[in-house]
This record gives structure tokens, sequence and C-alpha cells, in this order.
């Protein structure tokens, strides 16, 4: 099979592998659609460090291969909670897999979907590996990651009917905010990004209003918002939630930073802001899911375009990539 190999900073190449088989306890899967994330750049970049050689890739969508797991039979439609928790841990245990001890990341601690086919360790049906409904095509599956990542900050900035919420970058995570955000009933929903394209892409997900970094301030009318979520991970934008949010508010840190970023403390204690992290997802991945089931949220209305495999080294070193894409599909099928 072809897979897109990571071998170091800036080096990705399309090499053949062998198809992996699966243990007791796992499936493989021939690899419909595979999301490039902004951690895929970072490791492409050299701020996140992995073992090499390894295939990148943690978005997927597909059909199961082989399986050794009861309940999963080879040609059933299947997307992957990547962050396969070991089950045991007392995090486990407490529906935190997010938090698990001893997790094994597809993408980043071993092989990930920018491969033909994928080796799914920990296939547990309904918890790791879930069965596609219907009415949830590949594409809409293979944004499920990023859209679940998105939701768990939505909800834990605990914005409330007829709140201004604000969101800073308008990248994957911060479209699906938005589109979260507006689900829950959230007031009006104000977004930031650099990119006109980004903003158009904001408005068509349900923002109220959408402007770049330096029309912020005018735009809000020296109004607070009762929530600001950065989905950015730059000081700049850290900067801007904490200044704009009013007292009692919180500020939704879901970026990766990579860095020391200033805050000011003297904001944040003098009106009470709540500042809360948010990392990945956990029971958020299936409710992705059933809302995409039930058309509560259009998956494929996110997806900017669609590459072959061999153009996948291309995205990660951002040689053949634009600013205003959203998610960009590789189809190793294709
Ligand atoms: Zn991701
Ligand atoms: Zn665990």
């Amino acid at each position: 099979m072809l897979a897109a190999v990571f071998h170091g900073q800036g080096d990705a190449r399309v090499a053949p592998r062998p198809v992996p088989e699966p243990a007791e306890g796992e499936i493989t899967v021939d690899v419909d659609a595979c999301g490039v994330c902004g951690s895929d750049l970072h490791v492409m970049g050299g701020s996140v460090v992995v073992p090499t050689p390894l295939v990148l890739g943690h978005e997927l969508s597909g059909r199961v291969r082989e399986s050794r797991v009861d309940g999963l039979v080879p040609g059933t439609p299947v997307t992957v909670l990547p962050l396969l928790p070991c089950g045991t841990c007392a995090a486990c245990r407490d529906g935190r897999t997010n938090h698990c001890v001893d997790r094994i990341d597809l993408g980043l601690t071993v092989d990930g979907g920018f491969a033909e086919v994928i080796r799914v360790p920990r296939a547990r049906v309904g918890e790791t590996v879930f069965v596609l409904p219907a009415a949830v095509s590949a594409v809409a599956a293979a944004v499920v990651e990023p859209l679940a990542v998105g939701l768990r900050a939505a909800s834990l900035a605990g914005a409330e009917r007829g709140d201004r919420a604000l969101v800073l970058g308008c990248g994957m995570i911060g479209q699906a905010v938005i589109a979260f955000l507006r689900q829950s009933g959230v007031g009006t929903v104000v977004a930031v990004d650099v990119s006109p394209e980004r903003r158009a892409q904001a408005l068509a997900r349900g923002a109220d209003d959408a402007c770049g970094p330096d029309e912020l301030r005018e735009l809000l009318g020296g109004e607070p918002v009762a929530a600001a979520i950065d989905c950015a991970g730059h000081p700049d934008t850290v900067a801007a939630a904490v200044r704009h949010t009013g007292h009692g508010g919180t500020v939704v840190l879901a970026g990766v930073y990579g860095r020391r970023v200033p805050v000011t403390l003297d904001a944040v204690v003098g009106r009470e802001l709540r500042v809360q992290g948010s990392f990945a997802y956990a029971s958020e991945f299936g409710h992705v899911i059933e809302m995409l089931a039930r058309g509560d949220i259009d998956g494929e209305a996110f997806v900017s375009r669609h590459v072959s495999l061999t153009e996948a080294p291309s995205i990660l070193d951002r040689s053949g990539s634009s600013l205003d894409d959203v998610k960009v599909l590789v189809r190793p099928a294709r």
C-alpha cells in the first residue's frame, strides 16, 4: 500500500509500506478520507516531536478491512476516535478519556491515516470505533474529530442564551465552535480572523459579525462579551480574548501555543474572569456523530477541498495549501 510517511522536520514522502494486519482486539480500515489538522502542521514544522518514521493523520473515516473484534465486520463504514484510551485508568473510569494516562494516539504515537490502510489498536465498538449511521457520509465522518474538539471548547465557554460570544481564529476549530455556539442558542457570535475567506466561512457557519483583528475594538463598540474562545493559539488573540471579556466571563483556550504567552492577570483578577483550557474531547465524539445523523450540523460544509495521497506532503509543508483552507481531506483511494 501507499502512505505519506513523515521522516523529520519538513520531510514527508509518499512511499510503499506493508499492509498492516490486525492483532486480537484490533481492526484495519481502508481509509476513505483523512483530514489534515493543525497539529499535523505543527509536527511537520518541528514544534511537536513524534517518533519517526511515522504516518501522520488522525481525522479519518473508512471501511473495516479486517477485524479481530466482535461486532465489527469487513465493509462496515466507520470513523475512529484517534486518542485511544486504555479504558482502565482513573481518568478513563471517570469518562475523562482525553486525560487517560496511557493513551495510544493514531498519527502521533502510532501510524495514522494518510495511508491506504490503517491499523486501529484498542478497537472497541461505540468507544473508539463508531459505526456510521446511513445519514453520515465518509466526508462528514472525517470531520467528526475536529468538530468534537470544537464542541468541547464551545461547551466549556458556558455561554448562555442571549449572551454575546467572541471566537478568535476561524480555522476548522473556530468554525466548529461558531456552529455549536449557534446551535446552543447563544445570542450573538462575533468571529475574528485575518483571512477574508475564513471570515466569509464564519458567517456561513452562523456568526453574526466577522472582522479582522484590527477592527474588533470598533465592532464590539466598547461592549464586552460573556465568553471568548481562542482557537488561533497566538499571543495577540489571547490578549484580545482577555481584553474584551466582561465581568465574570470565561476565556477558553483551545489553541496549540507552543510558547510562553503573556496574560494581563490584573484583568483576570479585576474582572473575575475564568480562564478555561479545552483539550480534545471525550463523550463529545459520539455526540457529534448523533448531531450529524440528525442533520443538526452539516459536516461536509466544513471541507474546503480534497487531495490525493501524493499531494499530502505539499499540504503538510504548506507549499500546496492556502490560509483560506478550513479543512483539506486526503483521499487515499483517489
Ligand atoms: Zn485534529
Ligand atoms: Zn486510561
